[in-house]
């Protein structure tokens, strides 16, 4: 069932300002047909989970919309997974498992949707538990082709297809076909605790180093626009960081806003904003966002600190900002040939976020080429990129997959060409 409409209403207000050329609703037989006979025009299909990305839309494309009919969510009593729908978000997720007294590592928000897991999933709880995409034991989805599949975590007994096509799924799906379902690991649900304060650059030099050697369990992030602000991520159920946690209040007692505040589960956490920095600007904002991902940053990180605070004095539009995640423990324990996600010995994603006034052409070229200026300024320090957000609109599409998937990108390439050989979905 398709239905004509002119824009669709997502979380993205730039993808949702796009004017496209319909909805579809219903992976049906009459919408695998399309896919059959590639009779769908213009391509790419767009695929719409949470709604929370530039390219859950695309002007003149369709888009295939999850979030009404793609709703179910089943917790499995007997072995703690869950079974989730398309359509689901994360927030929506972390509620349903709550009730059994289970989570799972969601990102900085919950209002991602499969997206969030399909991409690689990088969680303040990933350095204890492993990426989103770690979790995931079952996919069931459509191919580009329109052929239904079903397909479980490879084992040591499994083919070499299997190895290959769970390898292309996890971390570069939305290339090669649509996730209808997702069987995933669950976590028990524990308290955590966060310290947030406002910090001097210096200060932020020396978390980041300290960050380092920090035990798995505990996880640095930053936010830099009119202000830096810290946010410490501590997993309970380890015993090893009262002392990081001590050394921290210590260190930041005389900060702006300090506070630790302990919660049940990621839901609670505070938000991970620099909320009212810019509340007079109310106007309509677009953006988009790149990830990068690398090492650690022990040689020259006062000198980079540096150069990021001459990018943030710089910056076009009030609402362009660089961030930053912590990455290690678990998740570089899984092998770099098992996932989409190569980056395994990734410690810190930070991401540049481009904004500028909707429609105002000039504000946006600005913004873009600032965010262009900041990639080359950290791409010495960050060489990889996690492809989180998808660019095929903009010029830089091509150099981000190569740096998304290295040396796999030939693999995948190849894949796309038997399980998307018309190019439905968003080429690579
Ligand atoms: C506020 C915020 C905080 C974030 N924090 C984090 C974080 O901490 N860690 C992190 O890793 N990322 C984070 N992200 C990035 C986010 O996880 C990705 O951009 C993700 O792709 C968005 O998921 P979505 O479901 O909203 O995607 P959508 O915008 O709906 O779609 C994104 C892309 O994925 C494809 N896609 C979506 N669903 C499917 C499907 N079922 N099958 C095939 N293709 C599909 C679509 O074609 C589309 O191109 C954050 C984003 C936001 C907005």
């Amino acid at each position: 069932m398709k239905k004509i409409n002119n824009h669709l209403l997502v979380q993205n207000s730039l993808a949702q300002d796009y004017l496209i050329a319909g909805v579809f609703e219903e992976i049906d037989d009459e919408f695998k047909d399309l896919l059959k006979t590639a009779k769908l025009t213009p391509k790419p299909l767009l695929v719409c989970s949470g709604g929370t990305s530039s390219r859950c839309t695309a002007p003149g494309h369709w888009t295939l919309d999850l979030r009404k009919n793609y709703q179910r969510i089943d917790f499995d009593q007997s072995n703690k997974t869950v079974e989730i729908e398309g359509g689901i978000t994360m927030t929506s997720l972390l509620k349903e498992l709550s009730k059994y007294g289970r989570t799972f590592p969601i990102g900085m928000s919950g209002l991602p949707g499969l997206g969030y897991i399909l991409t690689g999933g990088i969680s303040p709880l990933s350095r204890s538990y492993g990426l989103a995409v770690d979790q995931i034991l079952e996919i069931k989805g459509v191919w580009g082709t329109g052929e239904c599949f079903k397909i479980s975590k490879p084992t040591s007994k499994s083919n070499f297809e299997d190895h290959l096509l769970w390898r292309g799924l996890c971390g570069a799906a939305p290339f090669l076909g649509i996730v209808t379902n997702l069987t995933l690991r669950t976590q028990p649900l524990t308290t955590i605790k966060v310290l947030q304060t406002t910090i001097k650059k210096d200060q932020l030099t020396e978390a980041i180093q300290q960050a380092q050697d920090w035990p798995d369990s505990i996880s640095l992030q930053w936010i830099w626009g009119d202000f830096i602000k810290l946010y410490v991520v501590f997993a309970n159920g380890f015993s090893d960081q009262n002392n990081t946690l001590e050394k921290l209040e210590k260190d930041f007692s005389r900060n702006k806003l300090l506070q630790v505040s302990e919660v049940l589960g990621q839901q609670d956490l505070p938000a991970f904003t620099l909320e009212n920095s810019n509340k007079k600007d109310q106007s309509k904002l677009h953006n988009e966002v790149v990830g990068l991902l690398g090492p650690s940053w022990d040689k020259n990180c006062s000198q980079l600190i540096d150069s990021l605070e001459s990018l943030i004095s710089i910056r076009p539009n009030k609402n362009c900002f660089i961030a930053s995640q912590q990455l290690g423990g678990a998740s570089s324990q899984i092998s770099r040939s098992s996932t989409s996600f190569v980056h395994r010995q990734a410690i810190w994603k930070p991401w540049i976020n481009a904004s500028w006034q909707a429609g105002n052409q000039k504000d946006r070229e600005k913004s873009l080429a600032w965010l262009i200026k900041a990639w080359r300024t950290l791409e010495p320090h960050c060489p990889g990129v996690h492809l989180a957000q998808m660019h095929q609109h903009l010029p830089w599409h091509l150099q981000e997959t190569q740096k998304a998937y290295e040396e796999w990108l030939p693999g995948l390439q190849s894949l796309k060409s038997r399980y998307d050989p018309q190019g439905i979905l968003p080429r690579l």
